[in-house]
């Protein structure tokens, strides 16, 4: 049986004439970057995020970095990220001269501890950056409030769940400045890379603007050092598109989800926990088994695409060796040896998922 991890063909093919339409659109109007698409797209994510300003950049990861340069963080400054998601969270802190200082995770939700995340704030911490991992929201409401308490900037990382709400606010709308990608496999994903910023506050859009825009406060006039990091309209016009889709997206993946927990009913193996505090848009569906490496070669052997988000806890990384060095905790550590993913996107169908669940347990 062909199954994919992703399946972007299946998702195309959907909507194949209204994405093939807009893209000669912007070809034919040869404004390529910038300009009245990427405007639209902004606005229109802008007003389904139930936010002031959208703000599109080249991909995830350029998001996170221009909202650290946005907020004027300084070398030696110190930022908080969970210990157990994807390196870019952690990449761009360090790359700017700040510290990563990480932080567990919890073993249901798999997000950043709240409980733990106090006492690793000393006078040099500035941010604290959540990621809402697999598409569920981390406690937004106990991280801004010691954020609060501490004079803290919070950063969200909401590459893997846009589309998703705590307490009915959308995702990465909460803290300070939210961030997403558009990577392909992403739940609102484009045909090459994308990335945007979300704020309420004015102040701070314009400056992201800037800073995204080589620190440009008109043109040819630079304010400050930026980089320059844009969606470019293509990109914009695909997203219009797929953005009308988004909640149905979140619906197909939640149904697929539902499914999987219950063919995996009464069997040992944890499926996905949800939290009442947040909707799961579910970027991955993960399970946790003590016996994941025998699960793994069952489905190897079937030829069920699968991946260990993640195997490495980002403290134990070579490229962070000089931060968090000795670090042990013990969640991350746990988690990395017994999570696996299952295939999950918008096209699985009942005998798909019938056919992974029962290599998986064969
Ligand atoms: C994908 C992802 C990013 C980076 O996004 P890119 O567009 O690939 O740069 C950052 N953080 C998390 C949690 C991600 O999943």
């Amino acid at each position: 049986m062909n199954i994919e991890m992703v399946d972007l063909k299946g998702q195309y093919l959907k909507i194949k004439s209204e994405i093939d339409q807009a893209v000669l659109d912007v070809i034919n109007s040869t404004r390529f970057i910038k300009g009245p698409v990427v405007n639209r797209f902004e606005k229109n994510l802008a007003e389904y995020l139930h936010c002031k300003h959208v703000i599109g950049c080249a991909n995830g990861t350029d998001a996170l970095q221009v909202a650290m340069m946005a907020l004027e963080l300084q070398p030696g400054d110190e930022v908080i990220v969970p210990a157990f998601t994807y390196v870019a969270t952690a990449e761009v802190i360090a790359l700017l001269g700040l510290k990563p200082v990480m932080v567990d995770v919890n073993l249901d939700d798999f997000n950043i501890k709240v409980d733990e995340l106090e006492q690793y704030i000393t006078e040099k911490t500035k941010a604290i950056v959540p990621v809402h991992l697999f598409g569920q929201n981390a406690d937004m409401d106990a991280i801004m409030a010691i954020a609060g308490k501490h004079g803290l900037f919070v950063i969200e990382d909401a590459a893997q769940s846009i589309g998703s709400e705590y307490k009915g606010k959308k995702s990465g709308t909460i803290g300070h400045i939210g961030c997403t990608s558009f990577f392909p496999s992403k739940n609102l994903g484009c045909m090459g890379d994308g990335g945007a910023l979300f704020t309420n506050d004015d102040e701070l859009a314009l400056k992201i603007r800037m800073v995204a825009n080589h620190g440009q406060s008109k043109q040819y006039h630079h304010a400050r050092i930026g980089v320059n990091s844009r969606l470019d309209a293509i990109q914009a016009a695909i997203l219009d598109i797929k953005l009308k889709y988004l909640d149905d997206y979140a619906a197909a993946r939640r149904d697929a989800a539902d499914l999987y927990d219950r063919l995996l009913k009464n069997i040992d193996i944890t499926t996905p926990y949800r939290n009442p505090d947040s909707t799961h848009v579910f970027h991955q569906y993960t399970l946790k088994s003590d016996h994941r490496d025998q699960l793994k070669e069952h489905l190897k052997e079937a030829g069920v695409p699968h991946n260990v988000y993640y195997p490495i806890p980002l403290y134990k990384q070579e490229a962070f060796k000089n931060w968090n060095e000795n670090l042990y905790l013990e969640n991350t550590e746990k988690l990395c040896e017994s999570v696996i993913s299952l295939p999950m996107h918008t096209e699985l169908t009942q005998s798909q998922q019938e056919y992974i669940i029962n290599q998986l347990l064969s």
